[in-house]
């Protein structure tokens, strides 16, 4: 009986959502009409990769953002985990963010740390026990591929190195969630691969993948679901490749 019911419970998990946008809308100014979303909702279930497509300026950055809970909806209600974004307090935010991996277009990697440190540096912030830190960090270096530069630099490293060290610092905390906000967008064709392939293969071991991009090759390629929005409005969302003009 017990067995009957744990692999409901498993089934039901792997078909709750995990981020619900419900009829969003969010804009930057009160005092004009301009929405930045306008009455956005969808669901992304645990376990799904996303892509979120469209012209510059139609939103995708803030749907990010809003998930991040960096902003907050002008009108409608965000779910993560289940969670009323809304209702967190201050500190749950902090914990909130921090259980969320992201990346961006940019790295954002710490200049005067090498690569084993702005990865151990993101343990460090959520007290990971100090003893297992070196572990982690080189599991994750492993996967991106990079243990063998473990001192470098970023200045020592090329766009597509830097990336990986990004992605790296993001999944050591293990987070349900990995965004990524434009993360091809400053590299070359066969480093935009690596890092699409290695975000599919976070997406294989359980890590639900929400990637912002451009780039529609990768989108045809990849064949996965595409949320398209352009200016504001949600404008498709369905199972393929890259159809926005
Ligand atoms: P995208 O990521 O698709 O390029 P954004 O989410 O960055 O789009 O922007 C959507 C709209 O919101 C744009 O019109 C942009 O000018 C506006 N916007 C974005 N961020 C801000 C901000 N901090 N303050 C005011 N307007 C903003």
């Amino acid at each position: 009986m017990s067995e009957v019911k744990s692999t409901l419970d498993n089934e039901l998990m792997q078909e709750a959502p995990v981020i619900v946008l419900d009829h969003v809308s969010k804009s930057y100014d009160a005092d004009t009409d301009n929405c930045a979303l306008s009455d956005i909702s969808f669901n992304i279930k645990k376990g799904e990769f996303v892509f979120i497509v469209g012209p510059s300026g139609s939103g995708k950055s803030t749907m990010i953002r809003l998930i991040m809970d960096e902003v907050s909806p002008t009108a409608g209600k965000i779910y993560v985990a289940g969670k009323d974004l809304s209702k967190l307090k201050a500190r749950q935010i902090c914990k909130y963010r921090r259980s969320i991996g992201i990346v961006f277009q940019d790295f954002r990697l710490l200049p005067d740390r090498n690569v084993y440190e702005n990865v151990a540096f993101a343990q460090e912030v959520v007290g990971a026990p100090k003893h297992r830190i070196p572990k982690e960090v080189s599991k994750m270096l492993t996967l991106v591929g990079l243990s063998h530069k473990f001192k470098a630099k970023p200045n020592e490293m090329s766009g597509g190195e830097q990336q990986r060290v990004a992605l790296a610092r993001a999944l050591v905390n293990n987070p349900m969630i990995l965004l990524a906000d434009e993360p091809t967008g400053n590299l070359d064709p066969q480093n935009s691969w690596e890092i699409m392939n290695l975000l599919e293969e976070v997406n294989k071991r359980g890590t639900t993948v929400v990637v912002v991009t451009h780039n529609r090759e990768i989108v045809d390629v990849m064949q996965k679901r595409v949320i398209c929005v352009q200016d504001g409005k949600l404008v498709e969302d369905k199972k393929g490749g890259y159809d926005v003009e």
